[in-house]
This record gives C-alpha cells, sequence and structure tokens, in this order.
C-alpha cells in the first residue's frame, strides 16, 4: 500500500527517537512490498525558535494531508518560562484539537527481563496486557474556568455523543482482544459519571460479545497494584485516565518503552512515545527508541491498518528486549542506533 506520514521529530530526544522508528518503518516498507513517503515537519520548541510559533500552519496543513502523524516529543528547559507569551506544548495541544482526536490509546505489557524495574513483584506482573483508553478533548481540562477573588472553579462537562464515540472505539479494540471492557469513572458522586456509566452500559448493549465491568476510580487506582493482570481493555474520562496512565506507566517501571496513540473518527492518527524530551540525555544518542518504535507499530495497525506488520515490529521489539543489550534506562550501555539496528536485524531475520 501506499502511505504519506507526516514525522514531527519536535525537541529534545524527540528528533532521535523519530528517526529510529522511520528507520522501521523504512524496513517494513521494504519487506512488505510498500511505499511509504515521509514529510518532516515543525512543531514544539524548534517551531517557535524557526516560525516563531508552536505550530506552524504548514505543519498543521501537512498533518490533514497525511495518513498518519508520527510524532517524537515537545519542550525544554529553553522554552519553559512560565511568563512566555507562546510555549512548546500549546502546539502539542492544538495539534490534537485539528485533528479531532479523541481517544488516546496507551497499551501496557510488561517484559519479563523488565519486570525488576517495576515497583511491583514480578509474580504480580506476569500476564499484564491492559489497553488504556482515555477521553483526550473533553471533561475538566477542557471546561470552563473561573477565578473570583479567593474562589475557582474547574467545570467538567461531557455530553452523551463525546462519550459515545470514546466507548465506541474501546469496543472495537476489546473485540480485537480479550473482550473484556472496563469502564471507570466516580458514579457515586459526579453527574458526568452518571451520564458516563449510562452511556457506556447502552453502546456496550449494541456490541456482542463485550464483557463490561464498572469501577470507581479509586479502586481502580488500587486494583491497577494488586491485580494488574485481570483487566484487558480500560476506558475513562479525560481526568482520569490521565492520573491512571500515569499510574500504569509507573508499574511498567521505565518511561521509554511505551508507546501511544490518539485517535478520532477517521484513519488519521497521531502516535507518539508516553516520554517527553528528556533534555538530560538530549543529543547523546543514548535515548531509548523502544516507545517511539512501538508507536510506529500501532500507526502500522491502527492508521494504515496493517495488523501483521505491527505485530511483526512488536513481536521484534520483544525479541530485542529479551536478547540485545538495552540503553541506559534499562540498565544497559547500547546506544539509540545499536538498538533501532537490532530492532532492524531482528525483523530481517524472521522473513
Ligand atoms: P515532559 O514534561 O516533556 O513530559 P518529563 O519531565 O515528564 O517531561 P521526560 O522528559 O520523559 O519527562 O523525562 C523524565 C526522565 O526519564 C528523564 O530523566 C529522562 O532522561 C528519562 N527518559 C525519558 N524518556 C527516555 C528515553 N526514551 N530514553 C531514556 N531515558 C528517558
Ligand atoms: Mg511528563
Amino acid at each position: 500500500m501506499r502511505a504519506e506520514i507526516a514525522v514531527l521529530p519536535g525537541d529534545g530526544i524527540g528528533p532521535e527517537v523519530t528517526a529510529a522508528a522511520v528507520a522501521v518503518l523504512r524496513e517494513i516498507a521494504d519487506r512488505h512490498g510498500h511505499v511509504f513517503t515521509y514529510s518532516e515537519n515543525r512543531i514544539g520548541g524548534i517551531a517557535i525558535d524557526e516560525c516563531g510559533e508552536p505550530l506552524p500552519k504548514a505543519t498543521i496543513d501537512a498533518c490533514l494531508a497525511s495518513d498518519a502523524v508520527l510524532l517524537g516529543a515537545v519542550g525544554g528547559p529553553r522554552w519553559s518560562d512560565p511568563q512566555a507569551r507562546v510555549r512548546p506544548e500549546q502546539g502539542l495541544l492544538a495539534l490534537r484539537a485539528r485533528l479531532g482526536v479523541f481517544a488516546n490509546l496507551r497499551p501496557l505489557r510488561v517484559h519479563p527481563r523488565l519486570a525488576g524495574l517495576s515497583p511491583l513483584k514480578a509474580e504480580n506482573l506476569a500476564g499484564v496486557d491492559l489497553l488504556f483508553v482515555r477521553e483526550l478533548t473533553g471533561g475538566a481540562y477542557f471546561g470552563r474556568k473561573t477565578r473570583e477573588g479567593d474562589v475557582a472553579t474547574d467545570e467538567c462537562r461531557y455530553s452523551v455523543g463525546e462519550v459515545e464515540r470514546v466507548v465506541r472505539r474501546a469496543c472495537e479494540l476489546a473485540l480485537s482482544r480479550k473482550g473484556r471492557l472496563t469502564s471507570v469513572d466516580k458514579a457515586n458522586v459526579l453527574e458526568t459519571s452518571r451520564l458516563w456509566r449510562a452511556t457506556t452500559d447502552r453502546v456496550v448493549g449494541e456490541y456482542e460479545g463485550i464483557t463490561l465491568e464498572h469501577q470507581l476510580v479509586d479502586s481502580m487506582a488500587m486494583l491497577l497494584l494488586t491485580r494488574p493482570s485481570a483487566y484487558d481493555v480500560i476506558v475513562t474520562e479525560n481526568l482520569f485516565g490521565d492520573i491512571l496512565t500515569d499510574e500504569a506507566a509507573a508499574l511498567a517501571g521505565s518511561l521509554g518503552v511505551s508507546p501511544s496513540a490518539s485517535l478520532g473518527a477517521g484513519r488519521l492518527g497521531l502516535y507518539e512515545p508516553i516520554h517527553g524530551s528528556a533534555p538530560d540525555i538530549a543529543g547523546q544518542g543514548v535515548a531509548n527508541p523502544i516507545g517511539a518504535i512501538l508507536s510506529a507499530a500501532l500507526l502500522l495497525r491502527h492508521s494504515l491498518g496493517l495488523e501483521l506488520e505491527a505485530c511483526a515490529v512488536e513481536a521484534a521489539v520483544d525479541a530485542v528486549l529479551a536478547t540485545a543489550e538495552l540503553t541506559r534506562d534499562l540498565g544497559g550501555t547500547a546506544g539509540t542506533e545499536q538498538v533501532t539496528r537490532c530492532v532492524i536485524e531482528q525483523l530481517r531475520s524472521k522473513q
């Protein structure tokens, strides 16, 4: 197939890890007879430096004209003055809004070799295979905010339509996995949560083959630590999802290996590792490329519909995690390029 991929390297280690992900995508295209073309575009701090704004129009246009967007990371100390008129992170928020990506996916598996980095015991991590689906464009983060004297408010607002579309995505994803869906809310106290729960019950009722369970967010926070292997797909609203996905990332023990996808109504999606721009190690060639490479696997799966190819990348990464020298964050001595080469060699050895 033919596909146009917009690459947004961004700041810090972003360019290093997106280069790794693109190298893997090139290998997949070669092996499987696809033609992928890439356009490189500015976002974040580098865009502020070069274009005066964190999300130039040329970048938006390139993304909207593409089949998928692969992003590195944005931000860094150079642009972090809270008084600054424009900040790199605004570029990412604006891009999500322009692409209409309302469902943020974060898969979580813990490779046995990395179990020692997790705060959980290895026996509690066996069989953990989670997929978080976080609503990304509604709730308290986007509601009306007020400040009058010493009183502040953040309005949390959800419409039936906003809940429906993200729960539908979660149902489709659950059907492609174990068919278990856990919806997280706080329906014992919040009206938006009661709407969330009623809508979820109705939407899930339209699907055959899904087992739905509701959890309150406070119990879910605990269950993630005590029984993480009991869950499959977990869908929740924006603020709860933000907190729970960071808790889940901590379970994985390392920021460097986790990917994410942000999806909207169509096929166009935004793919990025969950880590930030890691200014402390930028430019040294030691960044772990695995989060970005697994994000490219999600891109193959969700925007291009190339499931086999996505699985090939994931299997190659699993093999590298099992046997190869890893980057410093995982206790190894390998650099970004060495790990990337190992992933590519694994892909070659399989065909
Ligand atoms: P942001 O505000 O951009 O999200 P952050 O402070 O939350 O940034 P990161 O930039 O991800 O977090 O960095 C946190 C720590 O994890 C840093 O010490 C960084 O070096 C390390 N780190 C993050 N990503 C990687 C990676 N891919 N490889 C190695 N180390 C990483
Ligand atoms: Mg962060």
